[in-house]
C-alpha cells in the first residue's frame, strides 16, 4: 500500500516557488462549481480586475493563462510572432535566453543583444540596437531572476511607442514585489507568474495587455473546428492551448468554449491578489524593500560579497557570492536538512560561484529572515568562512527592533 503524502515543513528563501499564503491553501480546498457557474463567472471578473493592480495597468485586457509562467510568455510572443518576424532580445541574464527559445520555435528572427550578467542594459544600448536591426518586437525581462539584476523600461519602451514597434515585458520576479508600471513604460503585453511575489502555488500565468495587441488578436482570431466555420483567419495563432486571441473570448462576459478552467487555482489566485491588494501595494513594496534591506546589510556584515552592480540589483533576488573554500552547495544542503531552509544556486556560468537569497511575497516576512540569518551564520561558521561570528543576525534584529521602535 501506498502512504499518504506528508510533506516537510519548508521555509522557503528562493526565487521561487515561495511559501503559499495559508490562507490561499484554505480557499483552493473549496468545492468545485462548473467553469461557467454564474458563481464563478464572478471571481473571474473579479481576478481580472485585480491582475491589473500590481501590473499598474488600466489595460482592458488582463487574465490568467493556464500554465506556469512560461505559458503565458509563450502565449504572448507567439500571438505577435509571425514566421520570419525580426524580434530583439537583450540579454543581461538566463531568462532572456528563454524568451529566445520560444521565438526561435516560432520562427522569428531572432537579433541578440548580449552583455555580461552583472548589469541590465543602459536603456540607450537598446535603441540603438532597434535603430540598427528595425526588429518588429522587442521581449525583454525586467528582473533577472538568475543574477538579481533590473532593466529600467521607460525610454526603451517610449521608443517602441513611437516607432510602433510591440515591446514584451516579463516581469514575473517583480509584479508584486516592486512598483510595476505598465501603462506608463508602454509595454504592450506584460506576464507574471503565481508562485512568485503573490504566494499562489505555480500553475496560472497572469498576463495583460493594451489595445495595439486586442487588434492584432482580432485579426488572428479563428473560432475553434467544432463549434463553427464562420470565423476563420489565415493568420491563425499555432497554438490551441496558448492562442490569446480565444482566451480573451474565454474570459469575457459571455465566454466561448475553451480549455476547463482551473477553478482551484482560480480561487487561491483571488486570495493572494486579494490579500495583496488590502495590504496595500504601497505597504507591500515597502516591506520588500527593507526585508531587503536587512538581509543585505546582514550579510554584509558576515563577511559576504554580493554578485553585480549594486545601484541596479532588484529587491526580490539576493545573489551572494560564495566565498573561497566554502562549498556553496554542502550549505545550501545543511540549511535544508537540517534546518529546514530553502536557498538556492545559480545558472549558467554564475552556478556554483553565487548563492541566491528570495525575498518574495508571503516568504518575505521578519521571522523568516531572522530565522534563516541565524541559520546561516552557524552552517557558514562550521563550513569554515571566517567572519564575527553573530554580527548579521544581531544587525537584522536591531534593524527590525529600530523599526517597531519607529512605529510607535
Ligand atoms: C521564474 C521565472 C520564469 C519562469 O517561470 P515558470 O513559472 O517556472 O514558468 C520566467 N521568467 C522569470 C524572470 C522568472 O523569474
Amino acid at each position: 500500500m501506498y502512504k499518504e503524502v506528508n510533506v516537510s515543513k519548508r521555509i522557503i528563501m528562493t526565487p521561487g516557488p515561495v511559501e503559499a499564503q495559508p490562507r490561499v491553501l484554505r480557499q483552493m480546498s473549496q468545492t468545485i462549481v462548473g467553469q461557467f457557474d454564474p458563481e464563478f463567472l464572478t471571481i473571474m471578473s473579479e481576478v481580472k480586475e485585480m491582475i491589473k493592480i500590481p501590473f499598474g495597468t488600466k489595460n482592458k485586457q488582463a487574465f490568467a493563462v493556464d500554465g506556469t509562467s512560461r505559458a503565458g510568455i509563450e502565449a504572448a510572443l507567439i500571438a505577435l510572432i509571425q514566421p520570419g518576424d525580426k524580434v530583439l532580445i537583450p540579454a543581461y541574464g538566463r531568462f532572456a535566453y528563454l524568451l529566445g527559445e520560444i521565438c526561435q520555435r516560432a520562427q522569428a528572427e531572432i537579433i541578440w543583444l548580449e552583455k555580461e550578467w552583472d548589469a541590465p542594459f543602459e536603456e540607450k544600448e537598446v535603441i540603438e540596437a532597434i535603430k540598427k536591426s528595425q526588429p518588429k518586437i522587442v521581449a525583454m525581462i525586467h528582473g533577472e531572476t538568475a543574477n538579481g539584476q533590473m532593466q529600467s523600461l521607460a525610454e526603451i519602451g517610449e521608443y517602441c511607442r513611437q516607432n510602433e514597434l510591440f515591446f514584451v515585458v516579463d516581469m514575473v520576479a517583480t509584479y508584486g514585489g516592486v512598483e510595476l508600471k505598465v501603462d506608463d513604460w508602454n509595454v504592450d503585453i506584460a506576464i507574471a507568474g503565481t508562485q512568485k511575489c503573490v504566494s499562489v502555488p505555480s500553475g496560472l500565468s497572469l498576463i495583460t495587455y493594451n489595445e495595439r495587441v486586442e487588434k492584432v488578436l482580432a485579426d488572428r482570431y479563428q473560432k475553434e473546428l467544432g463549434l463553427g466555420d464562420d470565423e476563420q483567419s489565415d493568420a491563425y495563432i499555432s497554438s490551441n492551448y496558448l492562442d490569446l486571441s480565444q482566451l480573451e473570448k474565454y474570459w469575457s462576459p459571455t465566454p466561448i468554449n475553451h480549455h476547463t478552467e482551473a477553478t482551484v487555482m482560480i480561487y487561491g489566485l483571488h486570495e493572494g491578489l486579494r490579500l495583496m491588494i488590502n495590504e496595500g501595494m504601497e505597504n507591500v513594496i515597502a516591506r520588500h524593500k527593507y526585508n531587503y534591506e536587512v538581509l543585505r546589510e546582514s550579510f554584509a556584515k558576515m563577511n559576504l560579497t554580493f554578485y553585480g552592480n549594486m545601484d541596479t540589483m532588484m529587491p526580490t533576488v539576493l545573489p551572494i557570492m560564495i566565498p573561497k573554500g566554502v562549498d556553496g552547495e554542502a550549505v545550501r544542503s545543511t540549511l535544508l536538512r537540517e534546518y529546514g531552509i530553502e536557498i538556492a544556486s545559480s545558472f549558467g556560468s554564475l552556478q556554483g560561484k553565487v548563492w541566491r537569497v528570495g525575498n518574495m511575497g508571503y516568504s518575505s516576512q521578519k521571522s523568516n529572515i531572522l530565522l534563516l540569518l541565524s541559520a546561516f551564520e552557524t552552517v557558514l561558521k562550521a563550513y569554515g568562512h571566517d567572519f564575527d561570528y553573530g554580527a548579521g543576525s544581531i544587525h537584522a534584529l536591531q534593524m527590525y527592533q529600530e523599526k517597531n521602535d519607529c512605529a510607535k
